[in-house]
């Protein structure tokens, strides 16, 4: 997977890294280190210079394992005119049992894979009905835990504007918020709209329509594209920065907003946070069946009527 950037002395302060594959590459791919040094100290991502490009746009994607890597960026650029945006779900949180975690929505969407790293087959029996409807009941009943041991000190050091930006329907913002609280994250001072103010308003893109929400600093997008939708927010909340730092456990989130903030001139240093694991077992899926068997038995057992109108495939979410 390519990215694409180019860049000015002005702007942009390459890595060691980065700067020994600028001399040494012209128009061409190279491997870029990451930005950790740590445990993924190995590993690698594709970049590609245009450096026929005349724009001073920056656009590079890191892989990392620790937070810390994008504060550490954000301290090093002019803290107004940067904004920094973390994900939630394995990125700053992480579910403690599979059945609900953001690979158990994976591998019920068929696009799993196990720690060889082939694709999980999904039967359709082991698929849940109304599937959202099933989540929202999840994150109700689960918690959330750090997805490293200083994930809320890192947070809290951050001297930037601050967005969350998560793919969350806005119909589980209580439990969310909750969970964010549970694990000391609060954003409402660094929302960028004054306390007690925000959005809720349905945004349509390619043919479908979502309904987002941004309140007290967390912005639920209901899977719309990421960089679209941010770049919407800023619009709407009348902030504009020269720079934006994200944090996602997606590719193609990082990839979406490579592709907006480049149309807006925006400088994006991505960070693909990798340090949660995404392989799943068998004994995922087979407890994943298990609870989901439990699940159906409550609801047949003491809900009769929500039962049978998930089991008509009649969702609410
Ligand atoms: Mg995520």
């Amino acid at each position: 997977m390519l990215k694409l950037f180019s860049l000015t002395a002005a702007n942009m302060r390459p890595t060691p890294i980065l700067r020994a594959a600028l001399f040494g590459l012209t128009s061409t791919v190279f491997l870029a280190g990451c930005a950790t040094g740590q445990a993924d100290a190995a590993k690698v991502i594709t970049h590609a210079i245009k450096t026929d490009n005349p724009s001073q746009t920056v656009s590079v994607i890191y892989p990392s394992t620790d937070l810390q890597d994008a504060v550490d960026k954000a301290n090093t650029l002019e803290p107004k005119s940067t904004l920094v945006v973390f994900d939630i779900d394995d990125t700053l949180l992480t579910a403690t049992e599979f059945f609900g975690s953001d690979k158990w929505y994976d591998w019920q969407r068929g696009r799993a894979l196990d720690q060889q790293g082939v694709l999980v087959d999904t039967t359709d029996s082991e698929k849940v009905n109304c599937l959202f409807d099933v989540l929202g009941m999840v994150f109700e009943m689960a918690v959330n835990k750090p997805t490293q041991p200083n994930m809320a000190d890192i947070v809290d050091s951050v001297n930037n504007d601050v967005v969350i930006l998560t793919a969350r329907s806005g119909a589980y913002r209580a439990a969310t918020m909750r969970e964010l609280a549970r694990n000391q994250l609060n954003f409402k001072q660094k929302s960028l709209t004054p306390a007690g103010t925000g959005y809720h308003y349905d945004y349509t893109l390619g043919g479908r329509t979502a309904q987002v929400s941004y309140v007290d600093g967390v912005f639920m997008v209901q899977g719309m594209d990421k960089g679209i939708m941010l770049l919407d927010l800023l619009k709407r909340s009348e902030h504009e920065y020269a720079s934006v730092i994200f944090v996602d456990d997606k590719q193609h989130n990082l990839d979406n907003m490579a592709k907006a903030l480049k149309t807006a001139n925006i400088d994006f240093y991505g960070y693909h946070y990798n340090r949660i694991s995404k392989a799943v077992s068998k004994t995922d899926v087979a407890n994943a069946s298990a609870a989901n068997s439990a699940l159906t038995q409550l609801l047949e057992g003491y809900f009769t009527d929500r039962a049978e109108l998930i089991s008509q495939g009649q969702c609410d979410y």
